[in-house]
């Protein structure tokens, strides 16, 4: 409960705050104004009289971001922008970096990040740039900072190393109009008051809206009242992307109204973190790629986002989809469901910190208790973090296998999974080196080109002329992460540079200290 508290002003209050916050909402939206930029302060400029800075890259291997084969060319930058690709040879005193044997790859766009409360005290995101990292969406599965436009600012003025993207959360609109009574669908007026929400927050410079609607304050909402809110973010060009309803037997229909959101909704739809989280979903995987395959074959803008773990990580509410938490047949069936108690790793409770680091099988065994017992427990007792091994690498390798298919981490500063800092190194790695389920440039383009396009990043994601000189230098023989459930903030090796708007911000095994990040996309 303690996530609730906060929320101390009562209804009324909120509720009068709201109609007048809808009414300026109105009254802007009428005057047609531009999406914020009036209030954005000015991103810091170098003196204009300054000569920009200029160095080539020399001998890497380019994949450029589009799929294509490497090349070997040189790149030149010019303070921020990337002005020259090809066989040239570089101007005398021109700064070269010498990179053969390396990969020069556009700098990684992340579109599922959970880092916004960590880049509140580290900026520098050593665990984010060491994986290449340039770009993260944040404000993911349904939960932003608000207000959205205040955040941002904060970003303006004290950057990052990188730079920052965010969405409208579902969960959190519908706590700021519902406050602790959301157990429940809204009415259509707490719906009209949402969607006003939502247009606040795309004005101030969110790319769309995140829904976690297997999580508590999500899971009881209507599917029609997130079509009204999608199509708020869809009108301001943003795209809706989801932690579906289900990712365990009913995925099925979860994925179905994710294309139905999209539909009704009029505006593209990503299904983040795709899995088949339970035994009577797995092997599927070419189930559901036939059915987005056939939604995109009738127009629908649909896509999705995987990170390269056979486990997941969030709390144990969500293993019990009937909502039953003290009924010990569904949470039994929920064990079951993932295949038993010795998949299911305790990462935090509160109540019981000795708990961590054990399988719900160890920790039942110590206690003298089935795991059934202590898993209802834990959910009463305040729930926990728990990291559950139940997807399959079959599956897994069914979804890499799909053009539509980005790299994503769901990961973030301080996670408790070895995502968080090992994602991007782990495909270029195990996927790509070791496993052979993509090519190089295949998976680079699924970290740069694809999600710059979902975001709409025109000016990013491909290492061309004109483009942002956000840039990722690796090592093709050596990158790989070194994180594990064990020691989840290991840093990643290989990643030799990283650039972002030709600052360079990664060397080697250290952060350089700049942060030259900005919020995007302006
Ligand atoms: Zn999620």
């Amino acid at each position: 409960m303690r996530a609730h508290s906060r929320f101390s002003v009562s209804r009324l209050a909120v509720r009068i705050a709201l109609l007048a916050a809808a009414a300026l909402v109105l009254s802007l939206v009428g005057r047609a104004e531009p999406p914020q930029q009036a209030a954005q302060s000015a991103p810091p400029q170098t003196a204009p009289a300054a000569p920009q800075k200029s160095f080539v890259i020399v001998g890497a291997d380019v994949a450029d971001g589009s799929g294509e084969p490497l090349v070997q060319e040189s790149v030149r930058v010019v303070g921020d922008r990337i002005v020259r690709v090809g066989n040239f040879v570089p101007d005398a005193g021109e700064t070269v970096m010498h990179a053969d044997g390396l990969v020069l790859a556009p700098g990684f766009i992340d579109t599922h990040n959970h880092s916004g409360p960590g880049l509140e005290t580290d900026r520098l995101a050593e665990s984010q740039i060491s994986q290449g990292l340039t770009t993260l969406l944040l404000g993911q599965d349904g939960s932003s900072p608000w207000p959205i436009g205040e955040w941002l600012d904060k970003f303006r003025k004290d950057p990052a190393a990188l730079n920052v993207m965010m969405l409208v959360g579902h969960a959190t609109v519908r706590r700021l109009v519902m406050g602790d009574d959301f157990r429940r669908p809204a009415t259509l007026e707490e719906i009209a008051h949402m969607a006003a929400l939502v247009d606040q927050g795309m004005r101030e410079g969110a790319v769309g809206l995140s829904s976690g609607l297997e999580y508590e304050v999500g899971s009881y909402s209507a599917t029609e009242e997130v079509v009204a809110m999608a199509r708020v973010a869809g009108k301001y060009g943003g795209f809706y992307i989801s932690h579906i309803r289900d990712e365990a037997d009913r995925s099925f229909e979860a994925m179905h109204e994710l294309l139905e959101i999209g539909r009704e909704g009029e505006l593209p739809v990503q299904n983040t973190h795709i899995k088949l989280g339970t035994v009577g979903v797995w092997y599927r995987a070419a189930e559901v790629a036939t059915m987005y395959d056939a939604a995109r074959h009738a127009g629908q803008d649909v896509t999705a986002d995987c990170y390269p773990y056979d486990a997941w990580h969030s709390n144990f509410k969500v293993l019990v989809p009937n909502k039953k938490y003290d009924d010990p047949a569904s949470v039994s069936k929920a064990i079951d469901d993932v295949g038993g108690p010795q998949n299911l790793l305790i990462t935090d409770f509160e109540p019981h910190p000795e708990y961590q680091g054990h399988t719900l099988a160890d920790a039942a065994k110590t206690r003298g208790i089935t795991p059934t017992q202590l898993l209802i427990e834990i959910i009463r007792d305040g729930d926990g973090g728990v990291i559950g091994h139940t997807m399959t690498e079959q599956d897994m390798r069914v979804f890499y296998a799909q053009p539509w298919v980005m790299v994503s981490s769901d990961g973030g500063i301080g996670m408790k999974h070895p995502r968080g800092a090992g994602t991007y190194p782990r495909v270029l790695g195990r996927l790509v080196r070791e496993w052979h389920w993509l090519t190089l440039p295949e998976a680079v383009r699924r970290m740069t080109s694809l999600p710059a396009w979902r975001l709409k990043l025109h000016d990013r994601g491909l290492v061309k002329e004109g483009m942002v000189a956000d840039l990722t230098l690796f090592d093709p023989r050596t990158v790989i992460d070194r994180s594990t459930f064990a020691e989840p903030q290991k840093l990643s090796e290989g990643i030799e540079k990283v650039y972002v708007s030709g600052v360079l911000v990664w060397d080697h095994d250290h952060a350089t200290g700049a942060k030259p990040g900005k919020v995007l996309p302006k």
